[in-house]
């Protein structure tokens, strides 16, 4: 059991439904500390009907909720924002003891969750039709209209923000929440939604299911009675979550994998190349990040002094508990440990040494070397498949073409970034590239106000953003005849 006072974790959590934790005395789960194995906490895994359940009350909580005004809507998700914002060093030792990322960072992942709420709350009180001409003897608009109880299924490795990215857009169009945490991370969507009943949400209107993938977040994807359900997690689960949804007819929205590339120019400024490679691969989240620039592709005659920079650079990367706030955390659980501990093997087998990295540690929790592949062929399994980890592959490319081609050659298209001082290129870049995000000169580019999402296996739909109102709402069309 962890002792981080400020944390203030339960020792156990129920399913939370209507505001009430209910009884923990069905089938349960370990939540473990990352950085040391050791227990945190235990919580419920909801049943097929406590989900069934979950929705019949959010289906309450939609009527109460959809009855305020846009304005009370609007002024309650600010309160929230705030209250985060009040609490953000509580939340960010949650979301680091759970998942094991860095302080610093868990507190700008907090940071993000309360704007989310904050943006959204701004537009609450502005979900507007439109008037549209037809002629003297018709009067027409259209209505966005909330779709009533929404579903969300959320991954284990940005647990608060990826709650709020779905929660927040949906309350603000006028929706109730069902929300499937993951396993390994239940903790802080449980402590958000608490905060959320504090702060005027009503009860029936945010409902947390925490539990297996099957049955409970299969049983919520699949639920005939949720407007629409959004999905952030794996490609696989995310085409089965997306088939169970289309036969309800329920609208799917899936956020899902990538194996992004990071292209390097022979005139970008090498610096930016390795630092922006660091902070996209290793330093954030230990590589445990969709968007991770897991594929870099350089100029041939710049490749090997860029290797060099970068080795030496990811060497110096200090590895520890995100609670002492080190450059790279561990990974957030055995499993996934073995998981890119077996892509090390396959690296191996493909291409022989990395030329840094590629051991697992050995010493408590789920640490592994931040690592790189270097002269990777194209075709090769870890340039094609997501790790989701510390694992970084280097390809060359001898002219423009062939970088292009490099960086769409893969199932992916979630993400993609340029380092060059060439606009021309850039724009290029951007223009030829299958992707849902183009990066030029920065990693992680954009914010909570710009589109997010994937071409290609890497997803269906946008989040962020002032259309994410529109994953959330439907269109109801008024047509009046006024003539005489
Ligand atoms: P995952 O697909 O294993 O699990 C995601 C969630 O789905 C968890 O809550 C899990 O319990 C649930 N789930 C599992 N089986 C299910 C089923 N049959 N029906 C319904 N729900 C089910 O993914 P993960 O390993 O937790 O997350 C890592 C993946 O998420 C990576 O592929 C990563 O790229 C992706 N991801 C994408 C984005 C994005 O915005 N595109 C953001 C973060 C993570």
């Amino acid at each position: 059991m962890q002792t981080d006072q400020q944390a203030a974790i339960a020792d156990q959590y129920g399913v939370l439904i209507d505001g009430t934790e209910r009884d923990v005395s069905g089938e349960t789960i370990d939540v473990f500390d990352p950085a040391t194995g050791d227990r945190l906490t235990t919580v419920a895994a909801a049943t097929a009907d406590d989900v069934n359940e979950a929705v019949d009350v959010a289906q309450e909580g939609f009527e109460t909720w959809r009855g305020y005004t846009p304005a009370k809507r609007c002024r309650i998700l600010n309160d929230v924002a705030r209250a985060i914002r009040d609490e953000k060093e509580r939340f960010a030792r949650i979301e680091t003891l759970e998942n094991g990322k860095p302080i610093s960072e868990a507190r700008g992942q907090i940071a993000r969750c309360a704007r989310h709420f904050e943006y959204y709350g701004g537009l609450a009180d502005k979900v507007e039709g439109e008037s549209i001409p037809l002629d003297d003897d018709h009067v027409d608009y259209t209505i966005r209209e909330p779709l009533g109880v929404t579903g969300h299924i959320v991954p284990w490795n940005v647990p608060a923000y990826l709650f709020a990215r779905s929660v927040a857009p949906a309350l603000a169009a006028g929706n109730a929440a069902v929300v499937k945490p993951a396993e390994e991370t239940p903790i802080g969507a449980l402590e958000l939604t608490k905060l959320l009943h504090e702060n005027g949400v009503p009860e029936a209107a945010v409902n947390v299911v925490p539990g297996e993938g099957d049955p409970a977040g299969a049983t919520l994807s699949g639920h005939p009675d949720i407007g629409s359900v959004t999905f952030t997690g794996s490609t696989a689960t995310g085409r089965a979550v997306g088939k169970a949804a289309i036969d309800n007819l329920t609208e799917p929205h899936l956020e899902l994998g990538g194996k992004s590339p990071l292209v390097v120019y022979e005139d970008g400024d090498l610096d930016v190349a390795v630092a922006e490679t660091i902070k996209g691969i290793f330093a954030t989240n230990t590589g445990q990040v969709c968007s991770a620039s897991s594929r870099v592709v350089v100029h041939e005659d710049v490749s090997d002094a860029y290797v060099d920079k970068l080795v030496a650079a990811v060497e110096e990367l200090s590895i520890g508990p995100g609670v002492d706030d080190h450059d790279v955390g561990p990974l957030a659980s055995a499993t996934h440990m073995e998981k890119v501990a077996e892509y090390f093997d396959i690296g191996r087998e493909e291409l022989g040494e990395p030329v840094t990295g590629g051991r697992v540690l050995d010493r408590d929790g789920y640490y592994v070397e931040p690592t790189v592949f270097a002269d990777v062929p194209q075709d090769a399994r870890i340039c094609q498949e997501e790790v989701f980890g510390p694992v970084l592959t280097v390809s060359t490319f001898a002219d423009e073409a062939e970088a292009i081609r490099r960086a769409n050659d893969v199932d992916y298209g979630l993400v993609a970034g340029v380092v060059t001082t060439d606009l021309g290129k850039a724009h290029r870049f951007a223009r030829d590239v299958d992707a849902g995000q183009i990066y030029v000169n920065e990693w992680f580019a954009g914010g909570n106000e710009t589109p997010f999402g994937g071409f290609k296996d890497s997803g269906v739909g946008r989040e962020n953003g002032t259309q994410a109102i529109h994953n959330y709402t439907q269109i109801k069309n008024v047509c009046l005849d006024i003539s005489d």
